[in-house]
Order: structure tokens, then sequence, then C-alpha cells
């Protein structure tokens, strides 16, 4: 199942070129709150989800090209990250990288994204005013979280998905001997986090190793890899966070990018693109 959230706070549901517009299924308290509804539909999903497929058919309609889509998750209780989790990644970005090259990616464990700076393709990208500072994109597959748990086995893992979407990890690069600001601050911007265009449910991406993930500035191809090239896979990624702390659902983690990183300057148009989910286009001011 595709799972959005369209003209602001509606929940949808995509099937061929149409939206169903499931808010009606989300209770009360939660309508109008978009990161409430999708969060309490994740939380209850044996059941929400089983209610969405019966109710569908009668359920308003309208083409997916007349709707704005915002990020299908916008107020998870945590956004981890990877960092240098393709090796090919690893040495392209010389004096500004911050992670040490001598460390393995499991040994350098996960660092945090304010969830607050989570946007989608209908509010675009926004730069700050830093003048002089330099703001990349970082293709990744966001994988969110479905069934949480604390301390999770590696074969149990994909179990506890609740779904895949598409991520750009905006980042802030540090000036070496200028300007080296902590991680979690250079990334938490407001707008740094677009997720979307949907949701995929897991059911249909039962091995999220081998989807090709690619992103284009303007036009022109910059990133292209395969989630296969991740040095900690999905599966790994989940048992090594619930190893620190216990994992909610709708908990996003944002699996690390490829090589290609580079700048994003007010005007451009990126795009990013994962099999079997989607593509998203974003616009920077
Ligand atoms: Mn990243």
């Amino acid at each position: 199942m595709r799972l959005c959230i369209f003209a602001k706070s509606r929940i949808g549901v995509i099937s061929d070129l149409s939206v169903t517009d499931v808010s009606a299924l989300v209770p009360e308290a939660y309508r109008g709150d978009p990161g409430m509804a999708m969060n309490f539909l994740i939380r209850n999903w044996a059941s929400s989800g089983l209610e969405i497929s019966r109710a569908i058919s009668a359920l308003p309609k309208v083409p997916l090209a007349s709707v704005q889509l915002s990020a299908p998750v916008c107020a998870p209780g945590h956004v981890f990250a990877a960092p240098a989790n393709y090796q090919k990644h690893i040495g392209e970005l010389g004096p500004r990288a911050v992670t040490k090259t001598t460390r393995t990616a499991r040994e350098q464990g996960f660092f945090l994204i304010a969830p607050g700076s989570i946007t989608g393709m209908a509010e675009g990208i926004t730069l700050p005013d830093r003048a002089g500072r330099r703001f990349d994109h970082e293709s990744e597959l966001a994988v969110i979280i479905g069934k949480g748990g604390k301390n999770i086995p590696r074969s149990k893992a994909l179990s506890h998905v609740f779904g895949y979407s598409c991520l750009v990890d905006l980042t802030m690069r540090i000036e070496p001997g200028t300007h080296e600001e902590e991680r979690s601050m250079r990334k938490s911007f407001a707008t740094f986090t677009p997720i979307g265009p949907w949701i995929v449910t897991a059911d249909e991406i039962p091995q999220p190793q081998g989807l090709s993930n690619r992103l284009w500035v303007n036009g022109q191809l910059k990133q292209q890899a395969n989630t296969a090239e991740m040095i900690v896979a999905v599966d790994e990624l989940i048992e090594l966070v619930s190893s620190v702390i216990e994992l909610s659902p709708g908990d996003v983690i944002a699996s690390g990018t490829p090589e290609g990183v580079g700048p994003v300057v007010g005007g451009d148009c990126v795009e990013i693109e994962i099999e079997k989910i989607g593509r998203m286009t974003l616009q920077v001011r």
C-alpha cells in the first residue's frame, strides 16, 4: 500500500493515478494533525490497515496529479541517521568529512536529526541565510518503523519495518578551521529533511537491499547507487539503534548516502528516486 499526506493534513492511499481520502478512518482527535494521524495509523496498523482495505472502495477519490503531497511522516519520535554507510562516499568529502575513515560504519553508530526539520514536496527546501556556507544533498532510503522494540535481533529486524520512503539529508558542510559545528545542528535546519513522496508499506519491499537510489539536480544525475552497497544493512541498522534506545512506531532511520553528494543553491530543483518507491521533486529556495 502507498500512504501519503495530501492537502496539508489529509491521509491518502494511492492506487494507480488516484488518491483515496481515508482521513475518516482516523479518530477525530487526530484529524487535521497529519503527524499524529499517521503515527496513529502506523501504531495500530494491524486494525487500521484492515479497516482501510475494507472501506477504501466506498471512499472519495481524487486524481494524484491534482494534489499537493507533504511528508508522509512528519512527527516521528526520532529521526536516526547512519553516517558514512556507502564505501565510495567515504573520502569524497576530503577535509570537509567528519567521519573518521579508520572506523567501520558499524563502529560509528548513528546520529540524530531533529524531526522538526522534516519537509515534503509541497513545501520544498529553504536554505538558511549563512554566507559562504555550502549546503549538500544526500540521497537516502528512509526506513519507517512499525513495531517498536529494544534489542531487536537482526534476524527479526525487517518484521519491525512499517515501510520505506525517499529521504534527502540536506547538510551544511563544515569549513575546516573556521566552522565545525555539530553534525546534528548542520542537518537540522528547517526543511533539511525532505521525506516522500509517500510510504510504500514493507509487504511490497520484502528486501530493502537491492534498490536503485538516484538523485538529480536540475535534471543532471548526481548520485546513482544501489542499496545493496550499504555497509550496514537495514536489518543491522535496526539492531544497532535498538541496542541503544527503544524504537517506537513511526520512528525514521535515514540509512546513509552513497557517493556523489554536492551543493544545491536557491532556484535548484532536486529529484530523488528509489526503485519500488517513487520519485520526489523538491524546489530549493
Ligand atoms: Mn546522510
